[in-house]
């Protein structure tokens, strides 16, 4: 009788060590095929002085429909747009979707990391398109209305093991070269100010103090509004700091060109809660922005612009429904998913098929980041 259970319980832990095994081979298997699809692009073509890249944190398709219900029309990100598609978001990590950190990192550096990585893998940093920009003797800034301590700022201005490791952050960052820094949480960064001061940047608090002569710059906000009439000297819009330092940037690169990289940081927040009005406003003030950043760059001329997301954030339902329909129940998930996410570029280029991975934007960035004329 003892044998027999002996025989029985041995039979049931080879099962379970095969199923395991199978389960994670399986998803090894899975991963690694993931990983083969191009991380390049073939046939881009043409040159820009500038590049700008903007990311709404957590924006799928429906986060977009449900914006333009209450926005009224298209948002302009869609219209002005002369190509778009989508874009894969998936991480090295082998299950589930890619947190920002990651997903910041393929479109920084062109290479995919386990989620919470930031611009590095198992102990190695990875060249970012913002460190190619600096060596191209490009001006470069970040920009994120959270504050660039975020994961997404971080992963083209840091490299970190952690996404939490906040001190590593700052630490690259402040080494980084990086011309501008500007968003949200002034809070934290003003415990820091000394250090900021001491490795050369302008610290400041209120456009007022925006000093366009500065050698560098980094500015700090409590909260940016999302609507534009709520906006003040020490409060403005991402749109704003934007065009603020789309003009610096220009002015301060001459003929060599800038590299700048924007993220509405709330829209995935939002999404994370549930909170459709919430949700709708960063929506709002992430198309207001992309339209700013656009009306500037077609004012100065020879700038690349590309508008994406990072991944999408709450498995958000939209079936057609009006602005006064639209309610915190059509989020399905408190998490991010894997669904594709969009992407734009608003300026004609040959060789960008409609369905991207996301280190191919990447690749379209560091492609015009490297291929520049003798300045
Ligand atoms: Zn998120």
């Amino acid at each position: 009788m003892k044998k027999k259970i002996l025989i029985a319980v041995t039979a049931l832990f080879i099962c379970a060590a095969l199923i395991t095994g199978g389960i994670f081979g399986g998803l090894t298997a899975a991963r690694n095929n993931r990983l083969k699809i191009s991380n390049e692009l073939t046939g881009l073509t043409g040159e820009y002085k500038n590049v700008i890249l903007l990311i709404g944190d957590g924006m799928g398709k429906n986060h977009m429909k449900a914006g333009e219900a209450v926005y009224g029309k298209d948002f302009e990100m869609r219209t002005r747009a002369v190509i778009a598609g989508e874009a894969m978001t998936f991480s090295q990590s082998l299950t589930g979707p890619t947190d920002s950190a990651a997903s910041a990192t393929a479109l920084s550096t062109g290479v995919k990391v386990n989620n919470g990585e930031v611009a590095r893998h198992k102990g190695e940093n990875i060249k970012s398109n913002m460190e190619l920009a600096i060596e191209n003797g490009m001006s470069t800034g970040v920009i994120a209305a959270e504050g660039v301590k975020g994961a997404t700022p971080a992963g083209f201005s840091a490299h970190a093991d952690d996404r939490n490791d906040l001190d590593d952050i700052l630490g690259t960052q402040l080494i980084s070269n990086i011309d501008l820094f500007m968003g949200g949480a002034k809070e934290y960064y003003d415990e820091h100010a000394e250090k900021i001061q001491n490795a050369g940047y302008t610290y400041f608090s209120d456009m007022n103090d925006f000093d366009n002569s500065a050698e560098k710059l980094w500015g700090v906000f409590d909260e940016l509004p999302t609507d534009s009439a709520e906006s003040s000297s020490t409060a403005p819009t991402l749109a704003q700091i934007s065009v603020a330092a789309i003009e610096y940037l220009d002015e301060k690169s001459g003929d060599n060109g800038f590299f700048l990289m924007i993220e509405e940081s709330y829209i995935d927040k939002m999404s994370h809660s549930n909170d459709m009005e919430g949700m709708l406003a960063h929506m709002l003030a992430y198309n207001e922005t992309v339209n700013a950043v656009l009306d500037i760059a077609e004012e100065i001329g020879d700038t690349l612009v590309i508008a994406t997301a990072d991944h999408e954030t709450g498995g958000l339902q939209y079936n057609g429904e009006l602005a006064a329909d639209l309610n915190n129940k059509m989020f399905t998930k408190t998490h991010h998913t894997k669904a594709n996410v969009p992407y734009f570029i608003y300026s004609k280029i040959d060789g960008v098929p409609e369905t991207l991975n996301n280190t191919q934007i990447a690749y379209i960035c560091r492609y015009y980041i490297t291929n520049r004329q003798a300045a």
